[in-house]
């Protein structure tokens, strides 16, 4: 494409995290990509922890998801939490460095294949307005809506209400999370006509104890969702 390539001779592409030129847009050198702990093999399928054994064999649960009932469906995540997989996240959240949900919307739609069918709705988690207001945008959105273009899918990006502020999650314990995030949600009721009956795919940047999907997922079902699925782009795991 002639455009393409003169946009290239003044904005050479670069690794989204180190910035090396590379061959293509919006991705990552092969440095960084070695790097990044992108999740595949056997999941869990409630969360999309890696787990030991055979891709092909039957539903497979992490300790975590075994400990605790989760609300939804199925979840997978995209990679696992640390190395450049955190440096992407942070410059998602922190950075203003929103050219990240590009390619971040192909590798979510690649971890959710397994979960994705048609008519699915892609439904962010949302920020409380709180913290909107001190970071500009939220990164579920951006996320949500670069996923919904690359699988085909519809997205609703207010299909979820924040109630109240839960304040940082950071420092607190699992059971503390869980008690905090309780009925943090609510189904957007100028909204219920696209929830209702419909198949929910629940995005958000980071799972950690699941807390905040739990809540999340609740408020749709709630509000009618006919089932809900979840997907993180990168997933705290204590096994890796
Ligand atoms: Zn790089
Ligand atoms: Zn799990």
């Amino acid at each position: 494409m002639a455009l393409q390539a003169l946009i290239h001779a003044f904005y050479p592409p670069q690794c989204i995290t180190c910035h090396a030129l590379v061959a293509t847009d919006f991705g990552l050198c092969g440095d960084c990509w070695r790097d990044t702990p992108f999740i595949t093999g056997l999941v869990c399928g409630k969360c999309g922890t890696p787990l030991p054994g055979d891709p092909n064999e039957a539903e497979a649960l992490c300790d975590d998801c075994l400990q605790t009932a989760r609300p939804w469906q199925s979840g997978r995540s995209a990679m696992l939490y640390r190395d450049n997989a955190r440096k992407i996240v942070l410059a998602l959240k922190h950075g203003d460095q929103m050219e990240l949900a590009r390619p971040a919307g192909e590798w979510l739609a690649r971890a959710a294949r397994p979960m994705l069918q048609p008519g699915m709705l892609v439904v962010p988690v949302p920020l409380h307005w709180g913290r909107m207001l001190k970071r500009k945008y939220n990164q579920a959105v951006l996320l949500a809506a670069a996923l919904a273009r690359v699988a085909g899918l519809q997205q609703c990006p207010d299909a979820l209400l924040r109630r109240r502020s839960t304040g940082s999650q950071e420092g607190r314990t699992r059971d503390a999370r869980f008690a905090s995030m309780q009925g943090a949600f609510q189904a957007n009721p100028r909204r219920s006509e696209r929830i209702r009956g419909h198949h929910i795919l629940l995005v958000d940047d980071v799972m950690t104890s699941g807390a905040t999907f739990a809540a999340a997922t609740e408020a749709l079902v709630a509000a009618g969702a006919a089932s809900v699925s979840v997907l993180s782009l990168a997933r705290v795991a204590k096994q890796a």
